[in-house]
């Protein structure tokens, strides 16, 4: 694992007799702290990748915004094509550059939910011509973002709505890259926050329903923490123990690690 200085990409994982690159971008701002910034060294682990194999499929983070929201670039190399989970504010910036390189087109952006710090971004991508797709319980969200303004830090920053081409609900499956993605809703963080299960590849990007240790917060408009909890145990913690979870801010978890540790929605009784 490499680490390098900020505004670098701090780890560059696979190897060179394989398809697999894994780099992770961390832009270090005020918000920040070392240790958060040192931890997206971790967030991915080569050896689970390399023994489950994504094929040509590329992936990468982008931990962007105000609140190092991540968004996970994956692209097929052989089909030239990528699809973007969540959309921080900025993330373009980075990401545009790194589809120049991979020789990409970005074919739809994925979001997991409305808050303004996963989709500040997405109304810039959008207008490229890129589909969006979203659950309708956040479309209050995605079309009025203003109503979180008072959540929002810095509380002046530019707040624009994004209509979703493409609304997704509970059991629900796409085809993208090549892929087959589920969709499952995972509620109580916010009404209409959703997860993208890849099962071949045993992982789910979870938007804020689960992090790593933790969970996502219950006090925001629509949150609910009876709802979350339910969300968890019946939609993530069903999932195969060795499902690794990608969630919205921090590092990579899987369904075993938070069903033994996780301190809020612990998976075995006492
Ligand atoms: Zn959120
Ligand atoms: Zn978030």
């Amino acid at each position: 694992m490499i680490f390098g200085g900020m505004g670098q990409p701090i780890g560059f994982l696979g190897g060179a007799m394989d398809s697999l690159m894994i780099k992770m971008f961390g832009i270090l701002n005020e918000r920040a702290s070392i240790a958060e910034f040192t931890n997206l060294g971790f967030l991915f682990d080569s050896e689970y990748l390399r023994v489950h194999g994504w094929g040509m499929i590329d992936l990468r983070v982008f931990p962007a915004g105000y609140i190092q929201t991540n968004a996970f670039l994956l692209s097929n190399l052989e089909r030239k094509e990528s699809i973007l989970i969540d959309a921080p504010h900025f993330v373009w910036d980075e990401v545009e550059p790194v589809l120049k390189e991979l020789g990409c087109e970005l074919k739809a952006l994925l979001l997991t939910h409305g808050h303004y710090d996963h989709m500040g971004g997405a109304s810039r991508i959008q207008k490229l011509g890129c589909s969006t797709y979203g659950h309708r319980d956040d479309q209050l969200f995605y079309e009025t973002p203003e109503v979180m303004r008072p959540y929002v830090y810095p509380p002046d920053m530019t707040l624009e709505p994004v209509m979703i081409d493409h609304w997704l609900e509970q059991d629900d499956t796409i085809e993208l890259l090549g892929e087959t993605i589920e969709i499952r809703h995972v509620p109580g963080h916010c009404p209409g926050n959703i997860l993208f299960y890849f099962a071949v590849h045993e992982a789910a990007f979870v938007g804020d329903a689960l992090f790593a240790g933790s969970i996502g917060r219950t006090d925001l408009k629509g949150g609910d923490f009876p709802t979350l909890e339910k969300s968890i145990r019946e939609q993530i913690y069903t999932l195969d123990p060795k499902t690794n979870v990608f969630p919205g801010h921090g590092p990579q978890t899987t369904v075993g690690q938070e069903i033994e540790t996780n301190p809020f929605v612990p998976g075995r009784k006492a």
